[in-house]
């Protein structure tokens, strides 16, 4: 699909994208997992310091502070994706954080490719790369939810146009006895029996 198809799309979609309630939890569970870690990590240290002074002073500059200082950032991150909204209009794309606070806003014009990244870890991201600019969108349930309804669609157009293509091989046809509607691959009148004239 090309880049201006994908954006149809989108806008057909309701152009807008957020986290799932499963994307939600699967977020929140890192940050929970990554937070503990923080706080283990901070004990762990103190107490090794306690026990053992002074030589505890390194390890607590590493585990007890850079460290944990790193898994909270990521842990905030993470947790600010599960509120991230992003919207797209007919000539721009908007990210809302927390609050509905914009992020980053961009024009749609020179959007080159859209390119969908899967997540080892569960949620996916989906990057917008501009000539200048590559914005990502960090989670996908939404975008695969879109792809899926994309190809239904496609597939139930393309019925149709098989099904027209068949029409115009096969014209309905009028029964000369009983005046009746015939389908064009009956050979003979469904209501009186009567064969179809040349
Ligand atoms: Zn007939």
């Amino acid at each position: 699909m090309t880049v201006p198809q994908l954006l149809k799309a989108i806008q057909r979609d309701g152009g807008y994208a957020r986290a799932t309630r499963g994307e939600r939890f699967l977020l929140g569970a890192y940050a929970v997992f990554l937070l503990s870690v923080a706080v283990a990590l901070v004990v762990w240290s103190y107490q090794r310091l306690l026990d053992h002074p002074p030589g505890g002073y390194l390890p607590l500059a590493a585990f007890g502070f850079a460290f944990p200082t790193c898994f909270v950032a990521i842990a905030v991150v993470l947790g600010r994706r599960c509120f991230m909204e992003v919207v797209f209009t007919a000539t721009s794309v908007t990210c809302y954080g927390v609050l509905g606070r914009p992020i980053w806003i961009e024009g749609l014009a020179g959007l080159i490719e859209i390119r969908h990244i899967l997540g080892a870890r569960g949620t996916g991201a989906v990057k917008l790369i501009w000539p200048h600019q590559v914005r990502a969108i960090p989670f996908d349930a939404w975008w695969e939810g879109l792809l899926d309804r994309e190809f239904a669609r496609a597939e139930r157009e393309e019925m149709a146009r098989v099904e027209q293509a068949y029409d115009r091989e096969h014209p309905r046809w009028k029964c000369d006895e009983c005046a009746e509607d015939n389908p064009g691959e009956f050979e003979l009148c469904w209501s009186c029996g009567r064969g179809k004239s040349q």
